[in-house]
């Protein structure tokens, strides 16, 4: 066979995504990748099952269908503030996750810099090795997560060209402050970079942390290269359903990588997902209720069985602390904890570029019961797993 290619040679698999197989195989409860086991709204589930009749079918304008970009814009200013012109500053991408990639590959050459908060999402990586940019990892500091400004402007010297900013942060729940957010965008600035944001959990907030949008830091709308998704907004992570917003120049250039990638996202899918976008700001704040129940109700959990974790301020994922179980592996913890308590996680160090393996990650966007039964199991691990 002829050989295959260098470039991604050295991957592994998405760690993420694995132990959802794994945790299938043992029929555990699956907190490891982070998806709703409920429903999404009943009024898009209604308009998809209109669109599954009377269409669209076929392909809609490469960049996303006029009335979704059109409903997109309006949300997109209601939230952030900051106008977005539907023509010529959105593409809609298959998942967040394509619209990070076509956004690098948009900006960056093979050689180019990018910064990554460490921990991070570990798609940022493997985005790193299919565009050829080189990571410049900046510790967040656990446990609060905090970073040290000269770190960062240390790595903006070496000339990056563009700083990845997850907020709210996957895995460890930060929500950035706009005092961190404006240090960032001076830095930004000053050495001239672009800042690729990652808001997919733009919504997912607990009280009393705000989310503040990047593009609306002064100075900041046409350096920041919003990638976002409807997929945690409206509990429709199956749909594939993402974007990027920028300025024209820079969406003038992801267009064609998306149109190159994927050509386009699924219309029937666009057409159902816009009545989500049209949704009241009520919805924005039950979706808010709901997770502070989710939140409260699996941190109470984890108090009384007695384990150590970081508290999210946004995002749905908490990293629990195992130093205690005598693990030199987290992933070995994670493979037993799935086999012998029945309850997916994730290894905390498939999110650190430190050598960290003393954490892992729950999700907890799950229905009560959901939530019970991996308690109760939970409160098996003491037991099972400490060495
Ligand atoms: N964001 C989710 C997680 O971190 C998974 C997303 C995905 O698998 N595409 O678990």
């Amino acid at each position: 066979m002829p050989e295959l290619s260098k470039r991604t040679e050295g991957f592994t698999d998405s760690v993420i995504r694995r132990m959802t197989r794994i945790s299938d195989a043992y029929g555990a409860v699956n907190l490891s990748q982070g998806f709703p086991d409920f429903d999404p709204p009943k009024e898009i589930m209604k308009e998809l099952q209109r669109a599954a009749l009377e269409g669209p079918h076929q392909y809609a304008i490469t960049y996303g269908a006029k009335n979704f970009r059109d409903a997109l814009a309006r949300k997109q200013e209601h939230f952030s503030g900051v106008a977005v012109d539907p023509e010529k500053e959105i593409v809609v991408t298959c998942g967040s996750t394509e619209a990070m990639m076509a956004a690098m590959m948009a900006v960056t050459n093979p050689g180019d810099k990018v910064i990554i908060f460490s921990p991070f999402y570990e798609n940022y990586g493997a985005d790193t090795i299919l565009t050829g940019a080189e990571p410049i990892y900046v510790p967040l500091v656990p446990p609060a997560f905090t970073f040290d400004g000269n770190v960062l402007e240390d790595a903006f010297k070496q000339g990056a060209k563009a700083l990845i900013l997850c907020n709210p942060s996957n895995p460890c729940g930060k929500v950035f402050t706009r005092e961190e957010l404006t240090l960032i965008a001076d830095l930004a600035i000053k050495y001239d970079a672009f800042v690729i944001t990652d808001e997919v959990y733009e919504h997912i907030i607990y009280e009393p942390y705000k989310h503040v949008y990047m593009s609306a830091i002064k100075g900041m709308k046409d350096r920041t290269i919003i990638c976002s998704s409807l997929s945690k907004t409206y509990s429709i992570t199956g749909w594939r359903l993402g974007y990027v917003i920028a300025n024209e120049q820079v969406i003038e250039r992801v267009k064609k990588v998306h149109d190159f990638l994927t050509v386009g996202a699924a219309a029937p899918l666009m057409e159902a997902a816009c009545v989500g976008l049209n949704f009241e700001d009520t919805y924005y704040k039950e979706l808010q209720a709901h997770y502070t129940h989710m939140k409260t109700l699996f941190t109470n959990g984890l108090d009384q069985i007695g384990l150590n974790y970081s508290d999210p301020q946004g995002a749905y994922y908490v990293l629990v602390d195992i130093s205690e179980y005598g693990y030199t592996s987290d992933l070995k913890f994670c493979e037993d904890l799935a086999r012998k308590v029945k309850v997916g996680a994730v290894p905390g160090s498939s999110f650190f570029k430190e050598n960290v393996n003393n954490y892992i990650r729950f999700h907890f966007a799950k229905q009560d019961t959901t939530l019970k039964e991996a308690l109760e199991r939970l409160e098996n691990m003491n037991r099972i797993m400490k060495k």
